[in-house]
């Protein structure tokens, strides 16, 4: 297995660990790569960033009733505590 990934790559382990944790693999490739590129931390930022202003958009959603209708209670639910998960690792999600 190759050690060395592409920026392509990188971004798509990047996107993938938003809905589910890399393998140990597949985390040491991300991070290696993030070491030695100059842009995919950017990118990492900025994605991350993202992420984070959805989740907390669908939270306070989910705190006003549930003013947007294209999510189940369900997915609120998963979001919700995918932030208090977040909040709880010492990311303080400051934009
Ligand atoms: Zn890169």
């Amino acid at each position: 297995m190759k050690f060395n990934i592409s920026c392509q790559e990188a971004s798509q382990l990047v996107s993938q660990q938003i809905d589910q944790p890399l393998s140990l693999m597949d985390s040491m490739r991300l991070r290696a790569h993030l070491l030695v590129c100059k842009a995919c931390p950017v990118v990492h930022r900025n994605f991350k960033a993202i992420h984070q202003a959805g989740l907390k958009y669908a939270l306070r959603d989910e705190a006003a009733g549930g003013a947007c209708p294209g999510l189940s209670s369900g997915a609120k639910g998963r979001i919700a505590k995918s932030l208090r998960q977040e909040k709880g690792s010492g990311d303080t999600g400051q934009l």
